[in-house]
């Protein structure tokens, strides 16, 4: 059986945040009930093609995203879990995650996803100081994210992941260290550490667009970070993401590995047998259609043969140990120099791409500016 990772995407939050364009909303216990509906309809209808009795494939991860998953009854959760594990083959191992918000989560709550096999908690902090977490229009307080830490430990996870972001509005590399530092306290097995990006249309892009960002000092937060957690012990295995040894988070490896994933509710995105495919955002026409993946389903893209060497090398060099040209052989047919030659030996030359021997990876000074090195890899650069 071919592995697959599902994707079960919960769009609602307790209030938006002004920096997100996630797809993402506030919404009543009404709204939630009809969303569960549809989604549950959608995962049963989807079996027909990849569950169980079809044989094909065995689900070796599922996400539970958002929005915050965390934010709607957690007996929501644990039908649609019960629903995978009736109509889909699920490896005895899988890893299964939730985000999970501070402020909206107990104790109870966390043992419930625990007991109905959830192993592996996200917990969206951002930062630990109170004026940045009140700029970002987050809910919760610090407290609230070492609460939802400790209350995870009692439930009985043993891995958990925090996000943190840089590049905030007056954040300084003092205080962005030192939520890095009270994060790395609390030892969780994974952290993400992700640079704010203004995206327009949010109250952010519109009172913060203007400023000029300061390169230097995100370059440096981001180099200190990474020297931080390596002499804690994380490995930075991509370019955002760091974890204790044998804690990637399995899920997001087969995004940037273009493994198969299925996308189930709104707006979630799937890309089965070199097809990318993604689920209305259109939260009425998702009722209406009661979650039918076929009536839903939008921007199908079949990716030739030039698409897919691009995805390869502009997410494979994502991870940090990079690629090897042996698979990229392997997998295309030809050289990787016959086809990148100039943008390896030119990247190479600036001292952002390493080759070792078969392996093909940033270099640290690559990875600073990963947007303009992975884009040498696009055929219409
Ligand atoms: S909690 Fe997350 S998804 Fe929800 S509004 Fe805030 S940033 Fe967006």
């Amino acid at each position: 059986m071919k592995p697959l990772s599902l994707y079960v995407h919960i769009p609602f939050c307790i209030q938006k945040c002004d920096y997100c364009d996630f797809l993402s909303f506030p919404a009543d216990d009404g709204a939630h009930a009809a969303y569960f509906a549809a989604l549950e309809n959608e995962l049963s209808a989807h079996s027909l093609a990849f569950g169980k009795d079809k044989g094909d494939y065995e689900v070796v991860s599922i996400f539970f995203g958002g929005g915050t998953p965390s934010a709607v009854n957690e007996t929501y959760i644990e039908r649609i879990l019960t629903l995978v594990r009736t109509h889909y083959a699920l490896s005895n191992d899988a890893e299964c995650s939730i985000e999970v918000n501070p402020g909206t989560v107990s104790e109870e709550k966390l043992r419930v996803y625990h007991h109905a096999g959830i192993n592996r908690i996200s917990i969206g902090c951002q930062s630990m100081q109170e004026e940045e977490l009140q700029t970002l229009g987050r809910i919760h307080t610090k407290e609230d994210v070492i609460a939802t830490f400790k209350a995870a430990r009692a439930a009985g996870f043993q891995n958990i992941n925090i996000d943190l972001m840089s590049a905030l509005p007056d954040q300084t590399f003092d205080s962005y260290m030192d939520s890095v530092t009270q994060v790395v306290a609390l030892a969780p097995e994974h952290i993400s550490a992700y640079s704010l990006i203004l995206e327009e249309g949010t109250p952010f892009y519109e009172e913060y667009s203007e400023e000029v960002r300061d390169e230097d000092l995100s370059l440096e937060m981001y180099q200190e970070t990474t020297r931080y957690l390596k002499e804690h012990g994380y490995e930075h295995y991509e370019i955002s993401n760091y974890c204790l040894d044998g804690y990637r988070c399995r899920h997001n490896v087969v995004y940037w590995t273009r493994g198969e994933y299925l996308g189930t509710g709104l707006g979630a995105a799937s890309l089965i047998c070199e097809t990318r495919f993604r689920n209305t955002e259109d939260f009425d026409a998702y009722i209406a259609a009661n979650g039918d993946p076929k009536t839903i389903r939008e921007d199908v893209e079949e990716l030739d043969y030039h698409a897919r060497m691009e995805e390869y090398m502009f997410l494979g060099l994502r991870m940090i140990e990079g690629i090897r040209a042996s698979d990229f052989e392997k997998t295309f047919g030809h050289p990787i120099r016959r086809i990148y030659a100039k943008a390896i030996d030119e990247l190479t030359k600036d001292g952002l791409l390493a080759v070792n021997g078969d392996q093909i990876c940033l270099t640290p000074t690559g990875v600073n500016v990963s947007n303009y090195a992975l884009a040498r890899f696009l055929f219409d650069e």
